[in-house]
């Protein structure tokens, strides 16, 4: 097999095409995950890259983050309408000028469907579940490892607050070992999301203030450090959004992120973007010899 996995650019700044070296990693991330997550009760659940447009707006994304909202649209005209249209297409004009917003949107972040999927129930336990999803963010610039189009395996609990904050804890304490054990050495940071406009500076400050949000950062090109994984609560914010308790209370929740492609990016800046040529040590720990 070709072993070089260096990505492939398509045109489209941020997104790209992965040979299958690069898959073997992103194979072998996810199997790493699932062991380490293999002594709580995850339920396992595929998500599709697209959300309810209101769930989203109710989660309160689009108030804080509309710059990286993808939004879906369609055309809602007849045949006979879009005879007119249908030219511009050809012309690189403005067919698209009758487009309407739809009730999909492009899917963040992994952990939203499953914070609304718990609407109305009560928590007697904590629920566990792993995800896994593409996501889609409006990203600006598109430097290694900025994408468009990536995709993020997540951990996610909901319970009480102490339940989540020692679950944050323990994972946030895991994936450090984690990403060590692949020879990548994170620093872990105190974070915030990049909220817009008015107020987010406030919002961020609060968000760092509360130690909402920890990164592990490595290095991914020549002095270039970017987040590979966050460790996250959400406090009863999900709880309080789409109705759900624990012990009686808005039911918190917390989650683990982790971008497939960036840790994959982050190995290939240590050691080599052919993979025949990386260590035997870390080849056998990613299954890259099966
Ligand atoms: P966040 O929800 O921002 O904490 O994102 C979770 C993880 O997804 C990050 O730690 C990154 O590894 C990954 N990620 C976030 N944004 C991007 C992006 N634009 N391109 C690639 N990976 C990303
Ligand atoms: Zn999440």
């Amino acid at each position: 097999m070709n072993d070089d996995a260096r990505p492939l650019p398509t045109g489209a700044s941020g997104v790209y095409l992965y040979p299958a070296a690069f898959e073997q990693v992103v194979a072998g991330l996810r199997a790493g995950i699932a062991a380490m997550a293999a002594d709580e009760p995850f339920q396992r659940l595929a998500v599709p890259p697209v959300i309810s447009r209101a769930t989203l707006e109710r989660a309160g994304y689009v108030a804080s983050f509309p710059q990286l909202l993808g939004t879906v649209h369609s055309y809602p005209g007849t045949p006979a309408q879009w005879a007119e249209l249908a030219p511009l297409a050809a012309t690189g004009g403005d067919w698209h000028r009758e487009q309407r917003i739809g009730d999909l949107v492009l899917l963040p972040a992994a952990c939203y469907p499953v914070h609304a999927s718990l609407a109305g129930r009560e928590l007697a336990e904590p629920v566990r579940f792993a995800v896994e999803a593409s996501c889609f963010r409006q990203e600006l610039t598109s430097e290694t490892g900025r994408m468009r189009s990536f995709r993020m395996a997540e951990l996610v609990t909901a319970g009480t607050e102490e339940h989540c904050l020692a679950w944050r804890e323990r994972w946030l304490e895991r994936v450090t070992d984690w990403l060590a054990g692949l020879e990548l050495k994170p620093s872990v940071e105190v974070a915030d999301d990049p909220f817009f406009g008015r107020g987010a500076r406030l919002y961020q400050a609060a968000q760092r203030m509360q130690q909402l949000k920890f990164e592990l950062r490595v290095e991914l090109g020549e002095g270039l450090v970017q987040a590979v994984a966050s460790a996250n609560i959400h406090k009863e914010h999900f709880g309080e959004v789409f109705g759900f308790t624990a012990g009686g209370e808005p039911g918190q929740t917390a989650c683990t992120a982790f971008g497939l492609e960036r840790i994959t990016l982050a190995l290939l800046h240590a050691h080599g973007p052919r993979t025949g040529e990386w260590p035997d040590g870390l080849r056998a720990q990613l299954g890259l010899d099966r």
